[in-house]
């Protein structure tokens, strides 16, 4: 499952190193882990059997709104458009985050906000494209690899 969802991210355009550069964009200002820390830190948070199940439920989603296979008329104008007040992709992402604690989630508020590195790119309409639960979803991948380093420094 684990390499299923690599590969899976890298099918949508998203590599290992582009969620590294948000976690790195995230740590500015506290401890400054090394690419090799945080690139072990994405890996773990990938390995998660609810992480990777939230990476295929909504890519998959994402996927089934660019083949046009969602049915109801509603619900796809809400996909295709990503409709800010739609919500469910951000829901969906705080799955991850909630298995990192309250840091992941504040972290996932920041860059959801911000915007930085790939997730801008993700974010940017492109006819016929949807990222509406990718965009979440790598930041809440960066959000949780941050948030474990965290916890894994240590304060006394
Ligand atoms: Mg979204």
């Amino acid at each position: 499952m684990y390499f299923r969802c690599i590969e899976l991210l890298e099918s949508r355009g998203v590599k290992i190193d582009d969620i590294v550069e948000c976690v790195a964009y995230l740590q500015k200002g506290y401890d400054l882990s090394s690419t090799a820390v945080m690139r072990e830190a994405v890996e773990n948070v990938i390995r998660k059997r609810e992480v990777q199940h939230a990476i295929i439920t909504g890519v998959y989603l994402d996927m089934a709104t660019e083949r046009k296979e969602i049915k109801d008329d509603y619900l796809y104008h809400i996909l295709a458009s990503d409709y800010s007040l739609y919500g469910v992709d951000e829901v969906l992402a705080y799955g991850i985050c909630n298995l990192y604690g309250s840091i992941a989630l504040t972290n996932f508020g920041y860059i959801d906000k911000d915007k930085p590195c790939i997730i801008k790119s993700l974010n940017s309409k492109v006819d016929g494209v949807c990222n509406t639960f990718l965009d979440d979803i790598v930041g809440a991948i960066a959000a949780s690899a941050a948030s474990r380093i965290a916890h894994g420094v240590k304060i006394l």
